[in-house]
């Protein structure tokens, strides 16, 4: 032990039962031999939020293989291979430290730190109590024994599992190989042969264990892609356009559409998706009745309520069924969503189709609803949004699909000629420009602050964030993986509001698209610790999508817009 790990211990020691408070001292950096550890934040009492501690590691003592961290991809999957080491070493440690461990996505995060000048690991610590007395020899352990074992056993190369790590940044290089080559390919997603896409449990993220039946495409849509470590993989592509999934109930629909969901994320080894990917800019939207609604142009799917309201500009503080569904998809596209990914199970029905002779029933000049299956077309042709969507309770689609696959006993078919020869060639909808322009929002400053007091804007679990004495509920964004996902998009909306107050280029207020790809871009150029308002330790964040950042914006109840011609002048 180096003189001040001994000194670290000592102190530890002689505070030993003494008042919880007194651990504040402990702030400061202590050589711990192997690494240092550097305490950021003390925690006030045993029940505030861990303390948050770093142990930093020298490059040089790390050896990482320089080949690994030569790109952007590669520094990614590293960081988290260390993050799941870390995890790892701290589960045998027992209760008290936490450590942002990833989940089966493979995501650019705070947990580790890799720069030129460190290999740090960030932790949240428990400093171990007895009522609101200090455990001061447990604390002692834990800090200048246990700690330095954790950054030895996990921040070494010398004794992380060499061949192991090479791999797991071998498969990110190639899955983001592929994600690049999709578009090109004029797909929306792949499905690898031989994938396993249902889930052990509706609460679980891993693999079916037992029964499992393996993917296997059709030769119709079987696709190859070569990728950078020479690897060669098989599976379905879907196609650009609009692709419609039917079969029978429980023959496996929904199971597919989630998987290309979650697809936009890179899975680790094992979890039976590594070769499902999909564009990352896919978005998948459900109706989600309640949700706030400001300033949205939903007429492309309504017009002409029975209260007047204008569509074109359409806000609520509870949404039904069909206009949440519509304003998410509206918000989505002008986000720059290229494929929309929709489920039956999590649709409102009467946004997505309406049969003859409802039709027939009620007029088209009494019914605000023109439904999706009458758009799908139209947004393909006139912003280039592809479509893939689940339904089987209805032929409507039918008509308007490019590809349909069906689904029997979780095996795909291509059944598009079937269907062809099933299709009521509908007169198609004239050229109606409905989706012809954006429009981008320009929210008015302030309107992303609390009022009163600034506590920063926080995260509660995946689901839910604080800001102000409003919850914003991101429940319904499936594309939402993880929980440091939402704590980086609650810093985000304090960051976003710092930008939204200051003038832009020309003095005009940003637009919200502005606003979010500036972030974007600071976090591309500084990384993603620039979202924490904490210096050295930012806490435990991963990168969301834009599209999610948006789309928690969206859903503020605060949110308010400009009004005027800076609202619609902006494109
Ligand atoms: P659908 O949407 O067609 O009604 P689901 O996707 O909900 O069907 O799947 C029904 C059940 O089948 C779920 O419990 C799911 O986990 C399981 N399942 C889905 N795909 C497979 C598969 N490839 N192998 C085994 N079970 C599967
Ligand atoms: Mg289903």
């Amino acid at each position: 032990m180096t003189a001040d790990a001994t000194a670290l211990a000592r102190t530890l020691t002689a505070i030993d039962g003494r008042g919880y408070g007194v651990y504040k001292q402990l702030k400061g950096s202590y050589d711990l031999g192997v690494c240092r550890l550097v305490v950021d934040h003390v925690q006030v009492d045993p029940y505030a939020p861990p303390s948050l501690m770093r142990m930093v590691v020298d490059p040089a003592s790390a050896d990482l293989p320089e080949d690994l961290l030569s790109d952007h991809r590669g520094r990614v999957a590293t960081t988290d291979f260390l993050a799941r080491a870390v995890a790892r070493a701290a589960a045998e440690l027992g209760e008290g430290i936490s450590t942002g461990a990833p989940g089966q996505e493979v995501l650019e995060r705070t947990s580790v730190a890799l720069t030129s000048d460190v290999v740090e690991a960030r932790l949240a610590v428990a400093l171990p109590a007895a009522g609101r007395r200090i455990r001061g020899r447990e604390a002692a352990r834990l800090l200048t024994e246990d700690l330095p074992r954790l950054a030895q056993s996990a921040l070494l190369h010398a004794n992380l599992d060499a061949e192991a790590l090479r791999e797991h940044v071998t498969l990110h290089r190639d899955q983001e190989a592929l994600r690049d080559q999709l578009a090109e390919r004029g797909l929306v997603a792949f499905v690898g042969d031989g994938a396993i896409l249902p889930r052990r449990a509706g609460d679980s993220d891993l693999p079916l264990a037992d029964g499992a039946v393996p993917f296997a495409s059709p030769s119709s849509l079987r696709v190859e892609f070569s990728l950078p470590s020479g690897r060669c993989v098989s599976g379905m592509g879907v196609p650009d356009g609009v692709t419609v999934i039917v079969g029978g109930g429980y023959h496996g629909k929904s199971t597919l559409l989630r998987a290309l969901a979650k697809g936009v994320y890179p899975h680790q080894s094992g979890d039976g998706r590594e070769w499902v990917i999909t564009r990352n800019d896919a978005a998948a939207i459900r109706a989600e009745d309640g949700r706030a609604v400001t300033g949205v142009d939903i007429s492309p799917f309504l017009t002409g309520l029975p209260s007047g309201a204008d569509t074109r500009a359409f806000s609520t503080t509870n949404a039904s069924g069909s206009t949440s569904q519509a304003a998410s998809l509206i918000e989505a596209v002008d986000a720059g969503a290229s494929a929309l990914l929709i489920d039956e199970d999590t649709s409102a029905t009467n946004m997505m189709f309406r049969d003859e002779r409802m039709r027939a029933l009620v007029p088209a000049e009494r019914e605000p609803i023109t439904p999706f299956v009458d758009r799908v077309r139209p947004l393909l042709t006139e912003r280039g949004v592809s479509t893939v969507l689940v339904a089987g309770g209805s032929a409507a689609f039918l008509d308007v699909a490019d590809h349909v696959i069906a689904l029997d006993e979780y095996i795909p078919r291509d059944v598009t000629d079937q269907a062809r020869a099933l299709a009521e060639h509908r007169a198609p909808a004239p050229a109606a420009d409905v989706f012809a322009a954006a429009h981008p929002r320009t929210p008015s400053a302030g309107s992303l602050r609390p009022p009163g007091k600034k506590k920063p804007a926080s995260a509660r679990g995946w689901g839910t964030i604080r800001l102000g004495h409003e919850h914003i509920d991101l429940s319904a964004l499936s594309q939402l993986v993880d929980a440091a996902q939402t704590q980086a998009i609650a810093h985000a909306l304090d960051r976003l509001a710092e930008l939204l107050d200051a003038p832009g280029p020309g003095g005009a207020p940003l637009a919200l698209e502005q606003a979010t790809t500036a972030l974007c871009e600071r976090i591309d150029a500084e990384g993603l610790d620039v979202l924490s308002p904490h210096h050295g330790h930012p806490g435990h964040l991963a990168r969301p999508r834009p599209l999610e950042l948006h789309a928690a914006v969206n859903r503020c109840r605060g949110l308010r817009l400009e009004r005027g011609p800076a609202s619609s002048d902006v494109r």
